[in-house]
This record gives structure tokens, C-alpha cells and sequence, in this order.
């Protein structure tokens, strides 16, 4: 499968090694972000990276794994308690509970990527999409231009 790269800038420590394996000069660029036009996804800088900053992604995304009604239906159960132990976490004061307002974020959006709703490629995924296109939004238009539904 075609694979291109990028870089995660976050992670990304500036060492450089990248630049200096990369046979196409993809990964040497005035912005930092990988030239995809250059890339042929051969890995190298990858492998390099001390800081694990660069991953490796497919050019086209595989298909859209069927899910069970039941599990769907159990996950959308277990996000809306995480949504809801989330705001209840933010309505109290200390630290503790915006630890647990936090956790409960990344385990409700976790359980909907699970569920398949993330997944670009997905009706849900094109349905949210064009909601917001329809709101105006410039970025989720040219999303939906971009990425091509395969379920
Ligand atoms: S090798 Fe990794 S840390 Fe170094 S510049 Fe490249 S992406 Fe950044
Ligand atoms: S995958 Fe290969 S061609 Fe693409 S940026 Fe990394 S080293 Fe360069």
C-alpha cells in the first residue's frame, strides 16, 4: 500500500536526522512539514527519528470495517456516561476533578473513534462533515472534497 509521511511537530526535538537520510530532500522544508509531492514513503526518516515524530500513512484509507449494532449501540451508551461524568467533573473546583474532566474526554473520544465515527472515510464521518459545511465552514468543504467515502 502507498504511503507517504509526516511529521508530528509537537514531538518533533529539531535533531535532524531525518533531513540527512531522506533521499528525496521530502523532509527538508522551510515550514517543517513533510513534502508530500517528494515523498516516496520509503520509511527512512521514520526509522531515524529519535523522537518518533514521523509516522508513516496510507495514501487511500482501507475500507470501513462493518461494526455490530449491538457494539455501536453499547459504545454510544458508555461515550454519553463519559460525556456526562466530563461535565460533572468541570462543574467542581480542584485539580483532581479537571484531571477527571480530561480523562473522561479522551475516554469518550476514544470509545467514538472505536465506534468507527472518527474514521475519515465514514458516512458518519461525511454527515458531520457536511453539517458543518453547511455552516460555513471553508476547511470541512474542501475535506469533504478531499477524502472519498468507501462504506
Ligand atoms: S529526525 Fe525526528 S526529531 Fe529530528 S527533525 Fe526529523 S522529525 Fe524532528
Ligand atoms: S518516507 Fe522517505 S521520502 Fe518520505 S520523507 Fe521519509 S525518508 Fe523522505
Amino acid at each position: 500500500m502507498k504511503k507517504f509521511a509526516v511529521r508530528n511537530l509537537r514531538l518533533c526535538t529539531k535533531e535532524c536526522l531525518c533531513l540527512y537520510v531522506c533521499p528525496t530532500g521530502a523532509a527538508d522544508t522551510e515550514n517543517s512539514i513533510i513534502d508530500v509531492a517528494k515523498c516516496t514513503g520509503c520509511g527512512h526518516c521514520a526509522e531515524a527519528c529519535v523522537s518518533k515524530a514521523i509516522s508513516l500513512i496510507p495514501t487511500e484509507f482501507p475500507q470501513q470495517q462493518k461494526h455490530d449494532e449491538n457494539l455501536v449501540s453499547a459504545m454510544n451508551t458508555l461515550v454519553v456516561s463519559k460525556v456526562t461524568a466530563e461535565h460533572t467533573a468541570a462543574a467542581l473546583p480542584d485539580r483532581f476533578a479537571r484531571a477527571l474532566q480530561r480523562s473522561n474526554r479522551i475516554m469518550a473520544e476514544d470509545l467514538v473513534r472505536e465506534s468507527g465515527y472518527m474514521l475519515p472515510q465514514s458516512k458518519n464521518a461525511r454527515k458531520f462533515l457536511k453539517g458543518l459545511a453547511e455552516a460555513g465552514n471553508e476547511r470541512a468543504e474542501k475535506l469533504l472534497k478531499l477524502i472519498k467515502s468507501n462504506e
